[in-house]
């Protein structure tokens, strides 16, 4: 029988503990967001019952409608690729989206949060591997240049930077990349450019957070190894 949802967030926290504990870092300082695309309200409130408080979504409509169903006390995190159409939707209901890859979106983000007098916390999405197959800025140029021009624009703020790993096998093969979305948050964090924090590493996920961990991640996303497979045939 597969574990419970609550055995499976135990062994996770455990493993966070102990690559907290051999990096030399406090257990506070990262924070598990459940990643509950694809599942259902239930499993969610099963791990919110386990103490789970930052859950995250990759679709707009799945994340307002869990919002308006589940506790009020809960972080939604965006962290899938967003449409500048469906901007609206999130703002003020959103703690922090993970995935800002264009000028043009952030200015959307900026708009509405204008409009709902609220500043909303981003992070900007770097394709540190350089996959084709994934959304996100590429070069150090690039990330800097959207920093840049996201740090002038009113009500949104930039907490730092994220990145999805490549599918491997072997999670010490990603601690390269782990690496470079570091140094380059302390290569933008020198450029001291007004309004831009870089405290934020959203990093990891099922198969590498540890790593993760030990590279500086803040917020590790775990999806699998909460709430197990998911099975996109059916609908939420
Ligand atoms: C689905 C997803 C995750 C979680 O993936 P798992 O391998 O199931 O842990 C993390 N980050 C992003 C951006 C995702 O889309």
């Amino acid at each position: 029988m597969a574990n419970t949802i609550a055995q499976n967030i135990a062994d996770v926290e455990q493993r966070i503990g102990r690559a907290c504990q051999e990096a030399g870092r406090a257990r506070e300082e990262v924070t598990l967001i459940a990643v509950s695309k694809t599942k259902p309200v239930s499993c969610l409130e099963e791990a919110y019952a386990c103490g789970c408080r930052d859950f995250g979504e990759n679709k707009v409509q799945e994340l307002t409608e869990k919002y308006e169903i589940l506790p009020k006390d809960i972080r939604w995190h965006m962290i899938g690729h967003l449409q500048r159409n469906k901007v609206k939707y999130l703002i003020g209901k959103v703690f922090l989206i993970h995935s800002v890859d264009s000028l043009r979106l952030a200015e959307e983000i900026s708009k509405e949060s204008a409009k709902k007098n609220v500043t909303t916390s981003i992070l900007v999405e770097v394709n540190v591997a350089g996959e084709e197959s994934k959304f996100g800025i590429r070069t150090k140029e690039e990330a800097l240049a959207l920093v840049e021009g996201i740090a002038s624009l009113p009500c949104i703020r930039i907490e730092g930077l994220m990145t999805i790993a490549p599918y491997v096998e072997n999670p010490e093969e990603n601690r390269r990349y782990f690496q470079m979305l570091k140094q380059l948050s302390v290569d933008i964090m020198h450029k001291n450019i007004d309004n831009v924090c870089m405290d934020v590493l959203s990093m990891g996920m099922t198969g590498d957070y540890e790593v993760a961990v030990s590279e500086g991640a803040v917020y590790v996303r775990v999806g699998t190894g909460i709430f197990g497979e998911r099975d996109y045939t059916v609908s939420v």
